[in-house]
């Protein structure tokens, strides 16, 4: 993947965002204060359209993935700016000024993202978040190219588990975040978090492929 792929995943996140921000919403009505789709709407036009007018340095894919990343932490509102930005700017710095990332520096910088926003928020896998949909990718996409998979494949494969994964969150109970003070009412629903995290990974696996 070359920097202009870089551009176009994170245009197309915010294209997906945005059409089911409406749905992130109200899964957040639900076990939060419903602002999900708003917040990450709003982080990710934000992100996109420095990209698109080169507000900043967008040179390398290390490069975009840094700016998405300072974007979402000063646009987004809530527990997931912060959180996204993090991952972003990790998964960033993994990627440093290299102009055509593979498909193992990709799962480096996946990996580095996960990690940052495992730092950052202190949650465990099963603590009904985002990381319930990022961790299964995760693994999916380095097992993916342990079998000799492509990027595209492995990214095919990431999106397919973030899906699993979100599907996952349903029987959970929030640990972590405004989910958590809502104890036993949050089991039965899908977590917000995890369904940006499945829609950010589709997008990804679309503009690999
Ligand atoms: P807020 O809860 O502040 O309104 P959002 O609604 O934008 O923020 O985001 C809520 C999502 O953030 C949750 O669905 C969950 O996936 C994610 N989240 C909350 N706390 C954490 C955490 N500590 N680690 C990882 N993800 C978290
Ligand atoms: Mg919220
Ligand atoms: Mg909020």
């Amino acid at each position: 993947m070359d920097t202009s792929a870089f551009q176009a995943w994170v245009h197309e996140a915010s294209l997906l965002i945005t059409e089911h921000a409406t749905r992130l919403t109200e899964l957040d009505s639900a076990i939060g204060d419903g602002d999900h789709g708003i917040n990450l709407r709003r982080g990710f036009q934000a992100a996109d359209d420095m990209i698109e007018k080169s507000e900043s340095d967008t040179e390398t894919p290390g490069a975009v993935l840094r700016t998405v990343g300072r974007a979402l932490i000063s646009k987004t509102g809530g527990a997931s700016g912060p959180i996204y930005g993090t991952g972003f700017r990790q998964a960033g710095k993994a990627l440093g000024d290299v102009t055509e990332v593979d498909a193992v520096l990709l799962g480096s910088a996946l990996e580095a993202a996960f990690n940052g926003i495992q730092q950052l928020g202190a949650a465990q896998l099963g603590d009904k978040t985002l990381l319930d949909a990022l961790g299964p990718a995760v693994v999916a996409y380095q097992a993916a190219v342990g079998e000799g998979g492509d990027l595209a494949a492995a990214t095919r494969a990431a999106a397919d588990a973030a899906e699993r994964g979100l599907a996952e969150t349903i029987p959970m109970l929030a640990r972590k975040g405004r989910a958590s003070y809502l104890g036993e009412r949050t089991i039965g629903h899908e977590d917000p978090g995890a369904a940006s995290t499945a829609l950010i990974m589709r997008a990804l696996a679309m503009v690999a492929a």
